[in-house]
């Protein structure tokens, strides 16, 4: 894959030509091809979806159906059924909880989650345990930084109800061993979750070869617009969610004191949807199908192995997480320097990145720090950028010391 060739489809590395973008677990650049394809939805097909009977609105209804099937073959999905459009992950981890596990977990049941859980996928679950009266339990991290499954083995019993875990951390970047983690949980009876904030952008993703329960991932992130995610559930789990929110164009009929509603994923969508989002996802998906998904899971392995070691090889700098690197994102700290500051002196060399808990905070405090610095990187990043990230690191050392 061709990095320099990648960048000319970005509009915003014209208009920034020396910036270095390595924020991209926080929200990713947009091709030309998905501003086109919102531009071009408002310029010629403004019309809303699942409403109306005149043509226009049919072919806008058309192109936002057609989203959905794009997402099934890109998870392959057994349905479009089992696709439901939600504002991001975020939103779709506290629809399932609010939506199933809410009425699910019983007093005495347990919800495992990792150590390394987002506060996107800890807090919906903390939430569910008080009210519920169940127990969260927490896999750690081995020696290696990756998740324990053996320390899984142990925890997850016949009273796990749910398995609530990150494909791949958004700090250390590792990859989780859902396929293992998959067996184990249907092994007890329990269902698993997955967060594929950072895992949808990077990896492929086959959620009948890994029969996960539940998968949750934001557009954001994988170069479509924000505010627009998606929810994958098993029909049959999503059968049995109650409609979070229930409103206009989830219904089948109302009277003045009942509703009968849709069939999913309709009766879980309602109001009037994201489209412009929908549609952006779309041509981003079809775009990251067209660079294929093994290319773009190679190219930010490549790039994230290389600022690994490089970073590795400077004294007084610690990086985090396995040695061996699996996805584009880097967390590391630099002696003596507050990752705070020194955002701030690589901001001065128009140099992106991000200082802080990356929404992970008991992570963080396991690693024995207040914070982090996280260089993230994408398909349009390059070794000559990693470089120019080293060099300002070791100029950084001079300033403050
Ligand atoms: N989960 C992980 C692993 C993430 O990295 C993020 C965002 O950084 C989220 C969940 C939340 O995503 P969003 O803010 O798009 O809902």
């Amino acid at each position: 894959m061709d990095s320099l060739n990648i960048r000319h489809h970005f509009p915003i590395f014209k208009e920034h030509s020396d910036m270095i973008y390595f924020d991209n677990a926080a929200t990713t650049q947009k091709p030309k091809y998905v501003i086109d394809a919102i531009s071009n939805f408002y310029t010629h097909h403004n019309f809303n979806v699942h409403r109306s009977v005149y043509t226009d609105a049919g072919e806008t209804t058309e192109m936002f159906e057609q989203s959905r099937k794009n997402i099934v073959s890109f998870i392959n999905a057994s349905s479009a059924k089992e696709i439901v459009f939600s504002a991001g992950t975020t939103d779709s981890i506290n629809l399932i909880a609010n939506g199933y596990y809410a009425k699910h977990i019983k007093a005495g049941d347990e919800i495992v989650v990792s150590i390394a859980e987002h506060h996107s996928n800890l807090l919906p679950w903390q939430k569910i345990a008080k009210n519920n009266g169940a127990t969260l339990k927490f896999i750690p991290l081995n020696e290696d930084a990756n998740l324990d499954l053996n320390a899984a083995k142990q925890i997850i019993s016949d009273k796990t109800k749910l398995v609530a875990v990150t494909a791949v951390s958004n700090v250390l970047g590792n990859i989780n061993p859902i396929d293992q983690l998959t067996t184990l949980a249907h092994e007890h009876g329990a269902d698993i979750l997955v967060d594929g904030a950072q895992a949808a952008p990077e990896l492929p993703i086959d959620v009948q070869e890994t029969p996960i329960d539940w998968l949750a991932f934001s557009g954001h992130k994988m170069m479509a617009p924000t505010g627009i995610g998606v929810l994958y559930g098993k029909q049959d789990l999503l059968e049995n969610m109650d409609s979070p929110r229930v409103g206009g164009e989830m219904i089948e009929s109302v009277s003045t004191t009942d509703y009968k509603v849709k069939d999913i994923p309709y009766r879980l969508e309602a109001g009037t949807p994201n489209i412009e989002g929908v549609i952006g996802l779309d041509a981003a998906i079809s775009y990251l199908k067209e660079l294929k998904m093994t290319n773009v899971q190679a190219q930010c392995e490549k790039l994230g192995q290389y600022l690994y070691d490089q970073l590795n090889a400077l004294d007084g700098v610690s990086v985090y997480g396995p040695t061996k690197r699996q996805t584009g994102i880097v967390s590391f700290n630099v002696d003596n320097i507050h990752p705070h500051d020194a955002a701030t002196f690589l901001d001065s060399k128009n140099i992106d990145v991000r200082a802080g808990q990356h929404c992970a905070e008991p992570l963080t405090h396991k690693l024995g720090v207040n914070a982090t610095l996280r260089a993230s990187l994408y398909i349009y990043n390059t070794i000559e950028e990693c470089n120019r990230l080293v060099d300002c690191i070791n100029e950084m050392k001079e300033f403050f010391n």
